[in-house]
């Protein structure tokens, strides 16, 4: 098997497979089901042991080009443009790690799928197509994808948000761009917004506009994010043998997934710690077997992690043998049992959120942001419970800069965290969104109106 000639089949097995370009251009497959690999192809530990001596860009390049063919040969120069930054690894104790993943334009994770999937997606377009991108997000995808796709030829973007839901430098990353960026803000919550961007890919009178997703639901986010996963291990292990432990902040479990791929590739992974806020619908599936999403989602003071029915759900479903349609039903079951081998799950509450924040603070002089502390409660509890793993290398993602969400962390700080060159300057920068309620009907004028021209 080689990469041109890798299909992505859809979770819901009805859409005809795909290579990659056509389904990351297709976004959610016509069946509502997720893209997926046919098979993942193994990275071999020889070349993981030799990822030391490479950049990150090099390795994103070593990944991606497993997945998609590559006639032009410029993946390796995508891949140099996207990762002029790369995340930092603190240690914390000789065995306890950070992954700061704040170190891209927008500074939160999403940055490098995002920077990613902008070019990959901008040279597959016919020069006489459009493309636009819907997007719902609950903070830091619409910030990074408006960043990552301004300004690019033949792309437009219409980016929801719930207007209660995001912090005030949140919203101002998105609405400060203008151009071919268009910001909604719904009088709702996140699910709201995701609701009417997924109806709205199944709309037929909508087809004409060629509708995409930058969201995690797009495989061009999910592949990106295992990167990390290869880069942080390379960087802690000299010895392709040890395995090592990734606690992950989840929401929509995009990020989780890109852990999952690099397991599926080889990654030796003892553990992933799957650390949620108070939407604890994965937690509480995990130990009963049971499903029930958490409608409405909780609000929680990680916001972007206020997702009561995550939509890579079904990716992860699929990898472990079961099948999960688009509304959640189960139809068929997963192996519990081997998922839980890998898998440890809790959801946190904002108060042990807040704790987390202090403790780190006071012990370590580290500010987390309310994200990466929900991550390091679920690492901390993990270890409590299982001292044998005490001395296996952990590693904890950090997946937003303490500054994006600055009235919160000084609420419960009384500091206020620096400010990265990224965040500088939005402050003053007009704002420019407009106000919608959760009617689909009104959304979907709007787009036909506005967008088909
Ligand atoms: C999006 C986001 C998450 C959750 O990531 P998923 O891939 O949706 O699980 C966690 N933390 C921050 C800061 C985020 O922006």
């Amino acid at each position: 098997m080689t990469a041109q000639d890798l299909l992505f089949y859809s979770t819901n097995k009805i859409s005809k497979p795909l290579n990659f370009f056509q389904a990351i251009l297709e976004g959610l497959a016509p069946d509502r089901g997720l893209y997926m690999p046919e098979s993942i192809p193994v990275i071999s530990k020889e070349v993981i042991k030799d990822m030391h001596g490479l950049e990150y860009h090099q390795i994103a390049h070593l990944i991606l080009e497993q997945f998609m063919e590559d006639p032009q040969q410029d993946l390796k120069q995508k891949c140099q443009d996207a990762y002029s930054f790369f995340p930092r690894l603190e240690a914390v104790s000789p065995s306890n790690h950070l992954l700061w993943l704040d170190t891209g334009p927008t500074a939160s994770f999403k940055d490098f799928a995002a920077q990613m999937m902008s070019r990959l997606m901008g040279t597959k377009l016919d020069k006489d197509k459009k493309l636009l991108i819907l997007t719902a997000t609950s903070g830091d995808t619409g910030s990074a994808i408006a960043r990552a796709f301004y300004q690019i030829p033949n792309i437009n973007l219409v980016i929801l948000f719930p207007i209660s839901e995001v912090s005030d430098s949140q919203r101002k990353q998105m609405t400060t761009l203008g151009g071919n960026v268009d910001v909604i803000g719904i009088d709702g919550k996140f699910d709201d917004a995701q609701a009417l961007v997924k109806r709205a890919f199944t709309d037929r009178a909508l087809t004409k506009l060629n509708l995409t997703s930058a969201n995690s639901i797009n495989i061009a986010r999910l592949l990106p994010q295992s990167v990390y996963y290869f880069w942080a291990y390379s960087r802690l292990i000299k010895n392709a043998d040890a395995e090592i432990i990734f606690s992950i902040p989840s929401g929509n479990f995009g990020d989780m997934m890109g852990a999952i791929l690099a397991w599926k590739m080889g990654l030796p992974i003892k553990k992933l710690i799957v650390a949620t806020n108070a939407n604890d619908e994965f937690p509480k599936f995990l130990q009963t077997g049971e499903y029930q999403k958490v409608e409405p989602s909780r609000k929680c003071i990680s916001n972007a992690m206020n997702v009561g029915h995550p939509s890579n759900l079904a990716r992860l479903i699929d990898i472990f043998g079961g099948a999960m349609d688009e509304n959640g039903e189960v139809n068929i079951e997963p192996d519990l049992d081997k998922m839980r081998q890998l898998i440890y799950s809790c959801s946190v509450s904002d108060e042990q959120t807040r704790q987390t924040m202090q403790t780190v603070y006071k012990k370590h002089n580290i500010i987390l942001d309310p994200h990466g502390a929900v991550g390091w409660f679920g690492m901390t509890k993990f270890l409590k419970e299982n001292p044998l793993d005490a001395d296996v290398k952990s590693v904890c993602l950090e997946t937003a800069n303490p500054a994006k969400f600055k009235e919160e962390v000084n609420k419960i700080l009384g500091v206020t965290p620096p400010i990265p060159p990224s965040l500088a300057n939005i402050d003053q920068a007009d704002e420019h969104f407009l106000k919608m309620s959760s009617n689909y009907e009104d959304f979907a004028k709007y787009l036909l109106e506005h967008k088909l021209k």
